[in-house]
């Protein structure tokens, strides 16, 4: 049967991988609504090779561009309404959340109550949010499936066998562009040396997440949501050959792994294909060329964003979400070059430790300590940079 797919963030990393698997299975998968940020041309030439029946573009003031690009339709759609219409269309059969940040929450919990099963990139949405998207995914009998490639891996070597079986998950980690900088030199980290990922070419927001290991750190509090298992039994282990993707460890001793080269197409796949396996030529294997996989504990001193994402994930409540928004906005600074490297951990540890936790919070909670910690990492930052 073909799979009616959404795909919210067509244009990025995730969303042009996606489009690939589409195009490697024109007979399982359909994309009929795509949704982008500002790229409309990118966008434009996807429409025309998928012929989808809706697509969004963020910024309204594009429609008119748009539709001079696309003479004769689709339907166009913008802004949040645009999103949320594009997830609830009467006949998706699960929308694909691709969008950098929290912007996909909101789409995501329409898609689940409009019934559609959602396959999450966005791993945001499941740190700020995770207990109300897995509570509402139970209610309306919706499957919320990995494309992260750690959790794809964990889901995968589960197989369906509960919590109370798993000793442990073991989440492995590249250990990013660092992994053997010494401390002394990360006050000089550059933003190009950062944006330097050694396996995955990835938006720019993952990346830097993944030089500081806070890309790490939401995957914990990602996995916890994901899969039911408290933080304490969510363990990270630094793998830099990015090879095996994710362990479980399971009560009886036994570990099982998943293996592949990374490809963020396989993953992918396997979310859009569920619960079947396509034939697909695209990802090869070659031990023998890979020759050892080797492991090392993550360094906490150096990369203390682990720590603060284990602190958030086991306080729990508006917490992650506060961890979540400071870093986008410390992250953003970065990129900007406002503040350095160091000072984007040190931005989260601040707004974090100001914070005053909401335990078991409502959305609109949530939502309120997402914009506080907005406000307060910018506050923090401002403080730290001198004016010129
Ligand atoms: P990216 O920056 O390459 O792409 C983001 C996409 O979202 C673009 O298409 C952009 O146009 C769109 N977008 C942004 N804001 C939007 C809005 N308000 N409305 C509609 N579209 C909007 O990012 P990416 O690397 O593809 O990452 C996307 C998500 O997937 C992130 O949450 C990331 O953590 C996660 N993820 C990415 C990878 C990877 O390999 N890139 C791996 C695992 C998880
Ligand atoms: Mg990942």
């Amino acid at each position: 049967m073909k799979k009616k797919v959404v795909l919210l963030g067509s244009t990025g990393s995730i969303g042009t991988s996606t489009i690939k698997v589409a195009e490697d299975l024109p007979e399982s998968i359909e994309l009929i609504g795509l949704a982008a940020g500002s790229n409309i041309n990118l966008l434009a030439e996807q429409t025309q090779k998928h012929r989808p029946s809706t697509i969004a573009i963020y910024n309204p003031e594009l429609v008119p561009q748009l539709q001079a690009l696309l003479p004769l339709g689709p339907r166009i759609v913008s802004g949040d309404e645009g999103l949320i219409e594009l997830a609830t269309l009467p006949e998706a059969d699960i929308v694909l959340i691709a969008i950098v940040g929290t912007a996909g929450l909101q789409p995501a919990l329409a898609a689940i109550r409009a019934g559609k099963d959602i396959a999450v990139a966005s791993k945001e949405i499941l740190v700020m949010a995770g207990e109300i998207v897995m509570s509402e995914a139970r209610k309306y009998g919706v499957r919320v499936l990995a494309v992260d490639s750690e959790h794809s891996a964990i889901f995968q070597c589960l197989d369906g066998k509960p919590s109370s079986s798993v000793r442990c998950l073991r989440l492995t980690a590249s250990g990013g562009p660092f992994r053997q900088t010494p401390h002394s030199e990360f006050a000089n980290i550059s933003l190009e040396s950062a944006l330097k990922h050694p396996s995955w070419v990835m938006g720019q927001k993952i990346t830097i997440d993944s030089a500081t290991l806070f890309n790490k750190g939401l995957e914990m509090i990602e996995a916890r949501w994901l899969f039911d298992i408290e933080m304490p039994r969510v363990q990270v282990i630094v793998h830099p050959q990015s090879i095996i993707h994710s362990m479980v460890e399971f009560v009886d001793g036994s570990i099982v792994a998943q293996l592949s080269t990374p490809d963020m197409c396989l993953p992918i796949q396997y979310a859009l294909t569920y619960p079947h396996r396509m034939a697909s030529d695209r990802v090869q294997t070659d031990f023998a060329k890979i020759g050892t996989l080797t492991f090392e504990e993550p360094d906490t001193e150096r990369f203390p964003a682990l720590l603060l994402a284990r602190d958030a994930g086991n306080r729990g409540g508006t917490l992650p979400a506060v961890l979540n928004a400071a870093n986008e906005i410390a992250v953003a600074a970065f990129c900007n070059r406002q503040i350095t490297f160091l000072q984007i951990t040190q931005t989260v540890g601040e707004v974090m430790s100001d914070h005053q936790l909401v335990e078991q919070p409502t959305l609109d909670q949530i939502l309120l300590a997402d914009r506080w910690a907005r406000t307060a990492a910018r506050k923090y930052i401002a403080s730290q940079t001198p004016r010129h």
